[in-house]
């Protein structure tokens, strides 16, 4: 069998829905298991509800709760207006969900708080009306399809907002509900990103955690391939929004898809990899709009080509040095400056150090690291810079290639850190962020444009 996931884009209105059942026609022989995201741009308005009911204001709630209905509404009616039976229960359907939520709002609004428990279970109802829609037009076209619910298969642990799953119950459940839910089903449709917790509510993985819902449902079920359909010819060399003339990449190892998230490329929820790669299920990414593209491969080291693969770019991060007063030795620097940021979970994206100095870049917005800096100053003088960006080269076996440093320099004017990722699978430098947009495209042309 196979899982086919289908982000928001690919499910937005009735001809994308119609591209994605002819996709999937097509596979019908492979058993798919079909994941959908809510529709395009919903999860962004469910979290306004969420924050609008939390405000207080009822009157704006109500305002976007009214679009909300009427675009599962509309696109229901546009997509199933033959089928006035099929119509009739999934108004229903949805006419129930969005009850819910309502209720469940309009108590939020009264209290004027929102846990991210609250959070979670508002912004899940996005997953749950794309799916009833979806498997009701496959119905309408003639597959007959079943609907598995989602929060029934994936167990996790209480961060609600970024949930993290238990492997053993979920893969159990998964493999319950799929079997359940295949019997007398051409196709079996579910919801990615959202999950139950152990104590019984609903929770999300994050998001864009759809793709490692998919993920994590092919490893509980053996997939011998997982589908990730989006609107772009594959994985780019470098993000397509920002440099014009982007290459497909054809085949990326696990490893390096993994890194190319970490540094910031667009590419897939960085933990997707992980169940795919415990099974060694292939990873495809594919483009619905184009499903002629064979799109990119995500499979073993030894599978994939040796050489860059992509140049991804951070831009929300912090340059952070820290100099002793004192020379202190590298392992002493490294073991001092980590010690507080460990106490504290800062994440640190990349470091160097030198027996005087430690240099380090930092997701931006975490509260914590004026706190450990602070510790620090005792005995050191850390610094904070926020106008630089990091811009990084992904690839096995890229460290052998030739005049990247200088070009980055050249390009950039100066590079005030230079790192090697794990395994050398990247090398990464942060530079002036003004300097960014332009280092970007000449060093992707450099590359890859030869
Ligand atoms: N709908 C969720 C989001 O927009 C999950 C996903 O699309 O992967 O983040
Ligand atoms: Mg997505």
């Amino acid at each position: 069998m196979i899982v086919m996931k289908f982000g928001g884009t690919s499910v937005q209105d009735e001809e994308a829905i119609g591209r994605v059942i002819a996709i999937v026609k097509d596979r019908l022989e492979e058993r798919p298991l079909v994941v959908v995201s809510a529709l395009a741009r919903v999860t962004r308005l469910l979290v306004s509800i969420a924050s609008e009911a939390e405000a207080g204001h009822a009157a704006k709630v109500a305002e976007l709760l009214a679009s909300l209905r009427e675009r599962h509404v509309r696109l229901a009616q546009t997509l199933l207006s033959a089928r006035p039976d099929l119509l009739e229960t999934t108004l229903s359907d949805i006419d129930y969900r969005i009850g819910r939520l309502e209720s469940f709002v309009n108590g939020v609004c009264l209290i004027g708080e929102l846990s991210p428990r609250s959070q979670a279970r508002v912004i899940a109802t996005g997953e749950l009306l794309s799916s009833i829609i979806v498997c009701a037009a496959f119905n309408a076209a003639g597959v007959g399809c079943h609907l598995a619910d989602a929060r029934k298969m994936v167990i996790t642990d209480d961060h609600y907002m970024s949930a993290r799953p238990d492997l053993q119950a979920t893969r159990d459940n998964v493999r319950r509900i799929y079997a359940e839910a295949s019997r007398g089903a051409d196709l079996v449709v579910t919801q990615g990103f959202i999950a139950t917790s152990e104590a019984g509510s609903t929770s999300v993985l994050g998001f864009e955690g759809s793709d490692y819902s998919a993920a994590l449902y092919a490893m509980a079920l053996d997939a011998d391939r997982v589908e990730i359909w989006t609107d772009v010819d594959g994985i780019r060399t470098a993000d397509p929004r920002v440099v014009s003339d982007t290459c497909r990449i054809e085949r990326v190892s696990y490893d390096e898809a993994a890194v190319m998230a970490a540094m910031g490329a667009r590419v897939l929820h960085p933990l997707t990899i992980e169940p795919a790669r415990i099974k060694n299920i292939p990873i495809r990414v594919l483009n619905s709009k184009n499903p002629a593209c064979p799109g990119t491969s995500v499979v073993r080291g030894d599978e994939a080509p040796a050489g860059p693969k992509s140049v991804a770019v951070r831009d929300d991060i912090l340059f952070v040095t820290v100099k002793a007063r004192k020379l202190l030795g590298v392992t002493a620097m490294l073991g001092r400056v980590f010690s507080e940021l460990d106490l504290r979970k800062i994440p640190v994206v990349m470091a160097t150090a030198s027996d005087a100095e430690v240099y380090l870049t930092v997701p931006e917005g975490n509260d914590a690291l004026a706190e450990a800096l602070e510790a620090l100053s005792a005995w050191a003088d850390p610094t904070v810079y926020r106008d630089k960006a990091q811009i990084s080269v992904i690839g096995r076996g890229m460290v052998s290639f030739e005049g990247l440093g200088d070009k980055v320099i050249s390009l950039s004017g100066k590079v005030h850190m230079v790192s090697l990722g794990t395994d050398l699978l990247s090398e990464s430098f942060v530079i002036d962020r003004d300097r960014l947009a332009p280092t970007l495209a000449g060093l992707h042309d450099y590359i890859f444009k030869r």
